[in-house]
């Protein structure tokens, strides 16, 4: 049978995920497709209904619902449960499970880029759903400190506080006015330089690149951000979000199939379309 699988989000025009997994689902020769779902907040429950159809084998979920899905769903993987967010549903008998990838793609991401994160300070923009991933994936990873810049000081907060119960010895700061000296990894988990405003960056005002530090953007429209074009002038080791992408990307393909998909056919697909 033809199976769907979505993405719910809003906007979600700008995603690469449809190319990235029909160009899989099509050098498997599955009859599958991946769509998008425009999902304006009101208008969550009846996509969350949508994904309960038969020929629906699972979803993405981004912008703005990666927190506020969890209380639609029937059930949450470990992965979901510890970082508060969903970016994957999958089916189990009919249910509907909220997992996340994003950890996972930001840590194969770092392994390919050969970003060294034990004993690292970072600097992280953004508090949201993707954050909250990368925040526990580089404290797993043994990062030493993570500085947390977020629009909204509150939701930094939160993710300051479910870090410190699970990670004692992370040294955690929020919304610092000046910038932190001895950063090594800056990462930008905000939406803040996707197309269409592609010339804004994150780092605030008099903020500057350390010269040995690394930077890396989630967005990946534009792939190179005004982010990462301030970051490589300074001399810094610049990773886009394609890579994040494709690694989140199969690790969901593998949750909804069961099988291990073509990464090397996902990479292509997103560098030609990127
Ligand atoms: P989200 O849960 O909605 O979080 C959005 C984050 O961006 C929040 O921290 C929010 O701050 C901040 N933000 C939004 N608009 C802002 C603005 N105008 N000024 C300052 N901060 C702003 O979204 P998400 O799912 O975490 O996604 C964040 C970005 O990462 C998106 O661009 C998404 O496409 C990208 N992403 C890419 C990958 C990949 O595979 N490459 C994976 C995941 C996410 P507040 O708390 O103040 O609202």
């Amino acid at each position: 049978m033809m199976k769907h699988v979505f993405l719910l989000g809003s906007p979600v025009a700008h995603s690469l995920s449809p190319a990235m997994h029909n160009a899989a689902f099509r050098a498997l020769g599955w009859d599958w497709s991946y769509e998008l779902l425009e999902t304006p907040r009101h208008q969550l429950p009846a996509a969350v209904k949508r994904l309960r159809s038969e020929n629906c084998a699972g979803a993405n979920v981004t912008i703005p619902h990666k927190q506020t899905i969890l209380a639609w769903l029937d059930g949450l993987g470990a992965s979901a449960a510890r970082t508060g967010a969903v970016n994957t549903i999958r089916r189990s008998d009919g249910r509907l499970i909220g997992e996340n990838t994003d950890g996972d793609g930001i840590t194969l991401a770092l392994r390919d880029a050969r970003v060294e994160v034990p004993g690292a300070r970072v600097l992280l923009f953004g508090a949201g759903g993707a954050a909250r991933a990368v925040a526990f994936a580089l404290a797993d990873a043994g990062a030493a400190g993570l500085c947390i810049v977020n629009r909204t000081a509150a939701n930094a907060g939160i993710l300051a506080a479910d870090l410190r119960s699970e990670f004692p010895d992370l040294e955690l700061a929020v919304n610092r006015l000046e910038q932190p000296m001895e950063t090594g990894i800056l990462v930008n988990a905000t939406s803040v330089g996707m197309s269409p405003d592609a010339d804004v960056s994150p780092m605030p005002e008099g903020w500057t690149f350390p010269h040995e530090a690394v930077a890396i953007d989630l967005v990946y429209r534009p792939v190179k951000t005004k982010f990462l074009r301030d970051a490589e002038q300074a001399g810094a080791l610049t990773v886009n979000g394609l890579g994040i992408l494709v690694h989140q990307g199969a690790a969901a393909f593998k949750m909804w199939t069961g099988q291990d998909p073509p990464v090397d056919v996902m990479f292509r697909a997103v560098e030609r379309a990127g």
